[in-house]
């Protein structure tokens, strides 16, 4: 039986590992720390492929600028440490992205994307509060409702569906809505779930389908020979093929085996409140002017933004949170007042161009990485199992994998 380590416990690590193990492979997951212990439990557990549009394309450049001088940006870009290179990546990706669209593929896959994980839920014995059909993305200002509905529209070319409607209908629909609410789209197939729950399950899962997961070891590096050698600082593991899914560390492993590879950190927020008796949501909000994400989760909420490119800063921005959060609670007025039980940082895995990195690396045909899925990590944690079990196994692959290619961010 052939032998494959993944090297990172996450969402994409844990679904690659089922799926390869659910073909006859033995695998071994290699966590540094704790399975699920970083973005892939806080996150805002959208289940969106309608939402996705890579953000050199859907970012406005002169509005963030704006915002990031007041000061309650929802994205802060360090140009001394995201460095020229990313900078110009970036820049130069907007006009091709709008030109080169296989970027869409991943989204035209949407619904495979979502059965994946609707599949695995289905095989869990683990309540991850899955809801389908329903999260609501709210406006107060016509510009951006505006685009709002461009991207509707395009999305529905793409075979998703979005509604779009008007105030009245959102409030009817979530009656904590303000009145400053115009309207807004309603994702009809895309869902919702409990990351920390959903994370539970896959590691049960895996368990159960003879998935061997270590914890508390980290990889400091590999060897490619005959077979692969994986190196931590007490053991060496001997695999056949290897799979870095260890999120924005994949920058890290890679730099230390001779690869520069551009996938850097984002840094984002969740914050836990708690629910008083009788004040609830009834969807899951996407307060789109805020960059954040309102999801319930029984007797609490959770509310998840922010996008630095600032390195691995954990520093908690206290007043640009606060002013983000008065956003949030001008629209959403039903949420202010919450006790606030915990707020905690999280790195998501992002390349310049917000397309993911599936592939194997250049030159190789053993070791792949499987990662850089930015916003879109949960969403697309099922399909990108799928892709790299079809890589391993030489199979035609549901998606054209070139667009995904390590090679264009090296
Ligand atoms: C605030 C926020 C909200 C989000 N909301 C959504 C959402 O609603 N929908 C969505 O689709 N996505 C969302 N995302 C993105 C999503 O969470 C990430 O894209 C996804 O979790 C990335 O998963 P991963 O497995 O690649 O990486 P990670 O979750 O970072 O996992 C990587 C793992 O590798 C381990 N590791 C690192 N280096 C090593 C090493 N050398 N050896 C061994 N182990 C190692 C780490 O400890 C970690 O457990 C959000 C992210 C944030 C921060």
């Amino acid at each position: 039986m052939r032998e494959i380590v993944v090297v990172g416990g996450g969402v994409i690590g844990l679904s690659t590992s089922i799926l390869l193990a659910k073909k006859g492979y033995r695998v071994t997951i290699i966590e540094r720390n704790r399975v699920g212990c970083e973005a892939s439990s806080k996150n805002a557990g959208l289940v969106v492929p309608a939402m996705y549009s890579p953000y050199p394309l859907s970012l406005d450049y002169i509005k963030t600028m704006k915002m990031m001088i007041n000061g309650a940006s929802p994205v802060k870009i360090s140009p001394v440490r995201m460095g020229c290179r990313w900078i110009r990546h970036v820049l130069k990706n907007r006009g091709e992205l709008a030109r080169d669209t296989r970027w869409k593929s991943l989204r035209r896959e949407g619904r495979l994307a979502i059965e994946i994980i609707r599949a695995f839920i289905h095989e869990m014995d683990v309540d991850c509060r899955y809801n389908e059909g329903s999260i609501l993305e709210i406006y107060t200002d016509e510009d951006y409702l505006g685009e709002a509905v461009k991207h509707a529209r395009d999305v529905e070319a793409d075979g998703l569906k979005i509604e779009i409607l008007d105030g009245d209908e959102m409030r009817e629909l979530e009656p904590g809505l303000s009145t400053s609410i115009i309207g807004g789209l309603r994702y009809v197939y895309d869902a919702s779930l409990d990351p920390e729950a959903y994370i539970t399950g896959l590691r049960k899962l895996a368990e159960k389908e003879g998935v061997h997961v270590i914890e508390g070891v980290e990889v400091e590096g590999f060897k490619e020979d005959l077979d692969v050698k994986v190196f931590s600082r007490r053991e060496t593991f001997k695999c056949d093929y290897l799979v870095l899914a260890n999120g924005p560390w994949i920058r890290d492993l890679l730099r230390r085996v001779g690869y520069d590879i551009m996938i850097h950190p984002a840094r984002g927020y969740v914050i836990t409140l708690k629910m008083d008796e009788g004040r609830t949501l009834r969807y899951p909000l996407m307060i789109e002017e805020a960059k954040v994400v309102a999801l319930p989760l029984g007797e609490t909420i959770r509310l998840a933004g922010i996008m630095d490119f600032i390195g691995y800063d954990t520093r908690v921005p206290y007043r640009r949170l606060e002013k983000l959060l008065s956003k949030v609670y001008s629209q959403v007025p039903i949420l202010e007042g919450l006790k606030t039980i915990d707020t905690r940082t999280a790195f998501r895995p992002c390349t310049p161009d917000e397309i993911p990195v599936i592939g194997f690396l250049p030159g190789s045909e053993k070791v792949l990485v499987a990662g850089g899925h930015c916003r879109f990590g949960l969403t697309f944690s099922g399909i990108t199992g799928l892709i790299v079990s079809q890589l391993i196994a030489g199979e035609e692959t549901v998606i054209d994998t070139e667009v995904f290619s390590p090679s264009r961010l090296m």
